[in-house]
């Protein structure tokens, strides 16, 4: 088992999954049981399961400050 991955608003998610317009980077906007990404490429927004986002995340990266 996994421990659950440590995500918080504004941290940018890498994905395995690129999105159709080709970008990876996802930015975290809302944070539940369902996981709301803003694809940083066209700006699309998405809702996921968690579970969903962790099993796709490559890396997390935290924005300083
Ligand atoms: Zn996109």
């Amino acid at each position: 088992m996994r421990p659950p991955l440590d995500i918080k608003i504004g941290d940018i998610l890498l994905l395995r999954k690129p999105h159709p317009c080709g970008g990876s980077e996802w930015e975290v906007y809302r944070i539940g049981a369902d996981i709301g990404l803003r694809c940083r490429t066209c700006g699309r927004c998405v809702l996921l399961p968690r579970f969903r986002v962790e099993s796709r995340v490559k890396r997390i990266t935290r924005p300083p400050g």
